[in-house]
């Protein structure tokens, strides 16, 4: 025993002495010199204690950098750890809520890709979590919706349009609650080459809010359908036709005839065509 302490004395001695050999031996020996650090640590606990409380900022700093440098490692070790100590995060975060929730919604700042990769790979959890915490705050949803409203002007006005066509067919007692489908939008399309059938102008799905913005016009507008007469959905591709927006807002719910002949054109073959096709799914009687 005391033969140990001697040599180590002189061990230590020498490489005060000499710091350039003991970083050439720590260098050869980064598990030895670990295993030593380790053990002095163990053995003086108030020490690194004390030099954390002295040097926060520096230790904090060197602890980033090696996070920085080793950030699967990092993981890993956080990882092991955590599965070695499952209460100890449940302990934490339920000590911290506020750190906890500030670390997540910090991440989530940080990672929008993967924060809304997850979003799509959990589309339930996501909406229920939406859902919490719209109900938890109420006043921070009611900005946020506004803001993304007074940004988003268009959008806004596409959903105003959708929930109004759904309202109104629900109300009327249709079965389908469903807005006009993305298929049905691209057959009309289609079918009637982007052109608007009242003046020709091909128009354009892209040019949002301009005169020849694509609109899908009602031949018979849904407030003049009734549900126990015509038997056809109101947004189906027989009461569906490609108008431009400037067209489609002259005519509003104006019956085809009477917009036709203030128009001074015939009423258009498609729409001839369609009315047909919808009289077979219109009880007679009816009109
Ligand atoms: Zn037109």
């Amino acid at each position: 025993m005391e033969n140990i302490e001697k040599k180590r004395e002189y061990n230590r001695k020498h490489y005060l002495e000499n710091p350039e050999s003991y970083n050439k031996w720590s260098k050869e020996h980064p598990k030895e010199l670990k295993e030593i650090q380790r053990r002095w640590y163990l053995k003086n606990p108030d020490y690194s204690k004390r030099y954390y409380k002295e040097h926060t900022e520096a230790v904090k700093k060197i602890k980033k950098r090696w996070v920085d440098n080793n950030r699967i490692l990092n993981k890993e070790i956080k990882k092991r750890w955590e599965t070695k100590h499952p209460e100890y995060k449940k302990k934490w975060s339920k000590e911290h809520p506020e750190k906890c929730k500030e670390s997540k919604s910090r991440w989530a700042k940080n990672n929008p890709e993967r924060n809304n990769r997850w979003k799509k790979e959990h589309p339930i959890e996501s909406k229920i979590m939406k859902k919490v915490w719209e109900l938890k705050n109420p006043e921070k949803c009611k900005e946020s919706k506004s803001r993304w409203a007074k940004n988003n002007p268009d959008k806004v006005r596409q959903l105003h349009r959708k929930d109004e066509s759904k309202r109104r067919i629900i109300i009327k007692g249709f079965n389908s609650t469903d807005g006009i489908t993305k298929e049905t939008q691209d057959y009309v399309l289609k079918r009637d080459r982007g052109l608007c059938v009242y003046c020709g102008v091909l128009t354009s799905e892209t040019n949002n809010g301009d005169r020849l913005q694509t609109n899908y016009d009602h031949i018979i507008p849904i407030s003049k359908l009734n549900p126990q007469i015509h038997l056809f959905n109101p947004n189906s591709i027989i009461n569906l036709i490609i108008a431009c927006k400037s067209c489609n807002s002259q005519r509003r719910n104006k019956d085809i005839s009477q917009f036709c002949k203030e128009k001074n054109i015939p009423i258009p073959n498609i729409i001839m065509e369609l009315l047909k096709k919808q009289k077979e799914q219109t009880k007679i009687g009816g009109g």
